[in-house]
């Protein structure tokens, strides 16, 4: 089955998908994004998504004909084109095609791109062993609450990840708090159970899966402390994890070379998870 993308308003063959070459998203990193899941054929946290989208395209005064509703019928043409049962769908938005500028062009029309991939399941070892982490100074911009396509630092805080060993990087700003991970939020359990994670403000990016797992967490009676954490207090911590739309909930046993929670997944971290799948799984078939 071959795969098929939208492209302006138009599903064209993956492979003969392309932009203008002076797409402001080419030219500038002029746009922004969402990643989804899809599961069991249908999409996750729709309108959450969308609503961190409308948000995102508010704060860079950036305007979009397509009506919400029009949006999520692309979305979901896009899964089903593709046949995609569990997996992804990425939308990307930029300020469209024009004469290489800095300033907004005057008549553009925004692109729009959207992929989706089936992902196969995770392999059970990351949710058994765990995950661990490096740290980074975090070099990014005071704007990371907008969800932009630009992601240069991330890029390199991941990549610094990768070359290291290690799944993650988490980033640490200038007065030695974490602020997240270079595509996923991270999270801290105390000795007593409760949740710690940053609170939102313009450092991080509102990730919809901590929105999510906040939720379930609060339901289930757990007690969820938004404030900023040092790595100190994390490697200190009885246990730590990271949350994003495609790592899902994902235990972190080691901050550098420091083992946390004794170097092996908590009993929190696996509730969540459970919960976190419960809710996917749920919405699903609803
Ligand atoms: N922080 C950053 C910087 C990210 O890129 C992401 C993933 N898009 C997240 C957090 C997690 O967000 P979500 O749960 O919505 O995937």
């Amino acid at each position: 089955m071959s795969r098929v993308a939208y492209v302006n308003g138009r599903y064209v063959p993956f492979a003969d998908a392309a932009v203008h070459i002076e797409d402001r998203g080419y030219q500038f990193a002029d746009g922004v994004y969402e990643v989804m899941a899809v599961r069991n054929g249908r999409l996750a946290d729709l309108e959450p998504h969308l609503d961190r989208l409308d948000r995102s395209l508010a704060e860079i005064f950036m305007n979009t004909s397509m009506s919400r509703r029009a949006l999520a019928v692309v979305l979901e043409e896009v899964v089903r084109r593709n046949r995609v049962i569990d997996g992804i769908i990425y939308l990307q938005m930029t300020r469209g095609v024009a004469r290489r500028d800095h300033a907004f062009p005057d008549l553009s029309k925004t692109s729009l791109v959207v992929t989706a991939r089936g992902m196969p399941p995770r392999p059970t070892a990351i949710l058994e062993k765990g995950v661990n982490v490096i740290t980074v100074p975090d070099i990014r911009w005071q704007r990371c609450d907008i969800k932009s396509i630009s992601l240069l630092p991330n890029i390199l805080a991941k990549q610094q990840a990768r070359e290291a060993g290690a799944y993650e990087a988490w980033m640490v700003d200038e007065e030695d708090q974490i602020t997240e991970g270079s595509s996923t939020n991270a999270w801290i359990v105390d000795d007593a159970g409760d949740l710690i994670t940053r609170h939102l403000d313009n450092a991080i990016l509102s990730g919809i899966t901590r929105m999510v797992v906040s939720d379930l967490a609060m339901r289930q009676q757990r007690r969820l402390v938004e404030r900023s954490f040092t790595l100190k207090e994390a490697e200190h911590a009885a246990e730590a994890f990271l949350t994003s739309t495609t790592s899902f909930v994902t235990p972190v046993v080691q901050i550098n070379d420091t083992p946390v929670g004794g170097g092996a997944p908590g009993p929190v971290t696996r509730a969540l998870y459970d919960l976190y799948e419960a809710h996917l799984s749920g919405q699903s078939t609803a």
